[in-house]
């Protein structure tokens, strides 16, 4: 029986776009679904500068019907279940579709829910995360009159690993200008052991720190927050040790609870919140069932086939990939995932295509400043030749700031949308 689709993709954010487009301009007789149930779509990597101020939240919505390929079927529903053995996909609305292909890309879920206090935390004026609403960040950042300034990041994996540190970088920059970066201690606590993972980009950031004055707290994994009392909690993270003793007064009031747990008291208090993959990820067959990557994706980390199920593919933030989950890593997966589908629809086999693990992130570190992270599997450096040979990307740049700023929007919506780069 003649599938309803040749390609089912499910998620219409930058993956599922990229996807669609890419696949409709190579063969405008695919017949394509796309199972995307929101109107609007977000450019998410500009959340970081419209919580510093200096763009524009309403530059970073557009129409998803302006970006969904003429001759593409936007199915205006949410995908809810899967039936791999049938090639089936049934939606919340009470619909199934089947498909010859299928392309998984429903992103990441915020789950505020995973930590106590964080939902009651958030409907108060003191904390924040560029991640739900960036426009609150400036708010709070606007409002704050010195004190403890904390900045976060979780222990899950997250979108833009790199963002939680480049709200700390700019808001240390927006409170000198406003005054109160004297009377402030602006702390970045994370649950790993240093700042970035990748050996060449660290030194230039670990500089940053220190010119800037932030204190680094390192295998702090926050826990719990309790907004009235306003102080959060973190669980000491060190590998091999279960107690911890602080051994530095920084003027932070911090003290232990137990053996390992750390109460800091918080003026403004910025997070990423934990994340997961969807629910109707997690509890669907196609997610792992067990092991450390449990309710991610299965795909495997190069050909991004699905493990057990031959004609489904996955990318984006819902896949379980050992690398970091950004727009610029899904540019690099797109390319791969197309070249599969078309070839197996052609012949049943796999392209020569792989995906190395690609990902960049763009840290910006001060309104001008930006240094471009690249790298991919295993933490190596991956830097685009020409700019390596143009500039030490290894240190902030102001070309690399209006590279994030002007460039890369730009391209965005005019290029990796449309399916041309
Ligand atoms: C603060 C912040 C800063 C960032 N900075 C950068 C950066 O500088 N550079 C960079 O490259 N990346 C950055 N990112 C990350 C980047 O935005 C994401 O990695 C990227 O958007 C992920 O694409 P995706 O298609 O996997 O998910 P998304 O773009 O989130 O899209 C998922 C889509 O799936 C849809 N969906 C959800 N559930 C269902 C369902 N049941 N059925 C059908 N559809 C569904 C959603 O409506 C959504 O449209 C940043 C992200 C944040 C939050």
């Amino acid at each position: 029986m003649a599938k309803d689709y040749d390609v089912l993709i499910i998620g219409g954010g930058t993956a599922g776009l990229m996807t669609a487009a890419q696949l409709h301009r190579k063969d405008k007789q695919l017949r394509i679904g796309l199972i995307e149930p929101s109107a609007k779509h977000h450019y998410q990597p500009a959340y970081t500068l419209v919580a510093a101020g200096t763009f524009d939240m309403k530059d970073t919505i557009r129409n998803e019907g302006d970006y969904v390929p003429k001759g593409v079927d936007w199915i205006k529903e949410h995908a809810a279940t899967f039936e791999p053995e049938k090639d089936t996909v049934r939606t919340s609305e009470g619909q199934s579709y089947t498909y010859g292909h299928l392309v998984v890309c429903p992103g990441i879920k915020l789950d505020i829910d995973a930590m106590p206090g964080l939902r009651e935390a958030l409907a108060t004026d003191f904390v924040c995360s560029n991640y739900i609403d960036p426009e609150k960040t400036l708010r709070v950042l606007k409002a704050f009159k010195g004190g403890n300034a904390v900045f976060t990041q979780p222990s899950t994996p997250i979108k833009c690993g790199g963002a939680p540190q480049k709200a700390a970088y700019m808001s240390d920059e927006f409170l000198r200008k406003s005054g109160v970066r004297d009377k402030t201690n602006l702390v970045y606590a994370t649950p790993g052991s240093v700042i970035f993972g990748v050996k060449e980009f660290a030194p230039a950031l670990m500089d940053v720190i220190h010119k800037k004055g932030i204190i680094l707290k390192t295998f702090y994994n926050p826990v719990r927050i309790d907004p009235v009392k306003k102080e959060i909690h973190f669980k000491w993270s060190k590998p091999g040790e279960n107690s911890c003793v602080l051994t530095e007064d920084q003027g932070l009031k911090e003290k232990v609870e137990g053996e390992s747990t750390i109460v800091m008291p918080y003026d403004m208090l910025h997070l990423a919140p934990p994340q997961s993959a969807p629910d109707f990820i997690k509890q669907s067959p196609l997610a792992y069932q067990e092991g450390p990557s449990k309710g991610w994706l299965e795909v495997d980390i190069n050909s991004l086939q699905h493990k057990r199920y031959a004609n489904i593919f996955g990318l984006g933030d819902v896949a379980a990939l050992p690398t970091a989950k950004t727009g610029a890593a899904i540019r690099k997966q797109v390319p791969v995932v197309v070249a599969n589908v078309l070839q197996r629809i052609k012949d049943g086999l796999l392209s020569k295509e792989q995906y190395s693990g690609y990902s960049s992130c763009p840290l910006v570190t001060g309104y001008g400043k930006m240094l471009l992270a690249e790298f991919k599997y295993d933490n190596v450096r991956d830097s685009d030749p020409l700019l390596r040979r143009l500039f030490d990307t290894t240190k902030p740049l102001w070309s690399m700031w209006i590279l994030k700023k002007y460039g890369l929007p730009w391209l965005y919506w005019n290029k990796m949308l449309r399916g041309t780069m």
